[in-house]
């Protein structure tokens, strides 16, 4: 069964997307017939400025019942706290990602900076992530960590598990009431499963930390992909409840 969300969806993709109603009707058939109730569009934080309050509050009317989210996908780097703190005051905002896409200002996520993996040692590499999440989750500045284990994203894997390497950031994330999503684009990259892997979240459940559901859809087509998959391993794992969010405050609903 899908779940009753998909928050993690861009509009306007990496700028080759655009805010109009037409546009995102394609969105929302998608995700009505993917079964889902909610749709939270979360742009990168780079697209701020495009987001227009009176477009979205007419694109709610114009899809209800199909309810409308506005989220935002931040990404995460120490010495922005203020900023952030800035942009997502911006707009009324139902829930804010907070995404690790970049350490030290190398984009390890894009695949024309690959070359960079060949510069560490796995395991430190990700150390250094996890230590990068655990602060993101500490600032208190998100409701959402996004793929939690996006550091897998080409396959480099880690010798140590990931839940041991991901222990502070775990910590932390449990410490500021954050949730985690489990998004679905993971299976279409190298890494070729979900954000994060199973015993991940299941790390995440033995700590009681809740969670939401994500496509990161660029693209219509993308809208909803594999959230019954990603449900069921939700529900493998013990889930039994994800949260919904309306203007940064959550509520648990059974999916
Ligand atoms: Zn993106
Ligand atoms: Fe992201
Ligand atoms: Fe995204
Ligand atoms: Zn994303």
């Amino acid at each position: 069964m899908a779940p009753p969300a998909d928050y993690h969806v861009h509009l306007l993709g990496h700028g080759e997307g655009r805010l109009d109603l037409a546009y995102l009707q394609e969105y929302v058939l998608k995700a009505r017939r993917a079964g889902l109730v909610e749709l939270g569009l979360a742009e990168h934080d780079e697209f701020l400025g495009l987001l227009d309050g009176a477009f979205l509050a007419r694109a709610g009317a114009e899809f209800a019942p199909l309810r409308l989210r506005l989220g935002l996908e931040v990404s995460w780097r120490p010495g922005r706290e203020r900023e952030i703190r800035a942009m997502t005051a911006r707009l009324p905002f139902d829930y804010v990602i907070g995404s690790v896409h970049d350490l030290d200002g190398w984009p390890f996520d894009h695949p024309d900076f690959v070359d960079g993996y060949a510069a560490w040692d796995v395991d430190d590499l990700y150390r250094r992530y996890f230590a990068l999440v655990a602060q993101a989750a500490a600032s208190r500045l998100f409701d959402v960590i996004g793929h939690l284990d996006l550091i897998k994203v080409f396959g480099y894997r880690s010798r140590r598990p990931v839940v041991s390497l991901a222990e502070e950031a775990l910590a932390a994330i449990k410490e500021a009431g954050v949730a985690v999503e489990v998004n679905t684009a993971g299976l279409f990259k190298p890494a070729g499963e979900m954000y994060p892997a199973q015993d991940l979240l299941a790390a995440c459940f033995a700590r009681d930390i809740p969670i939401t559901f994500g496509s990161d859809a660029h693209r219509p087509e993308e809208v909803g992909r594999e959230l019954a998959r990603a449900a069921e391993m939700a529900r493998r794992v013990g889930y039994r409840r994800c949260i919904r969010f309306c203007r940064r405050q959550s509520q648990a609903v059974a999916f």
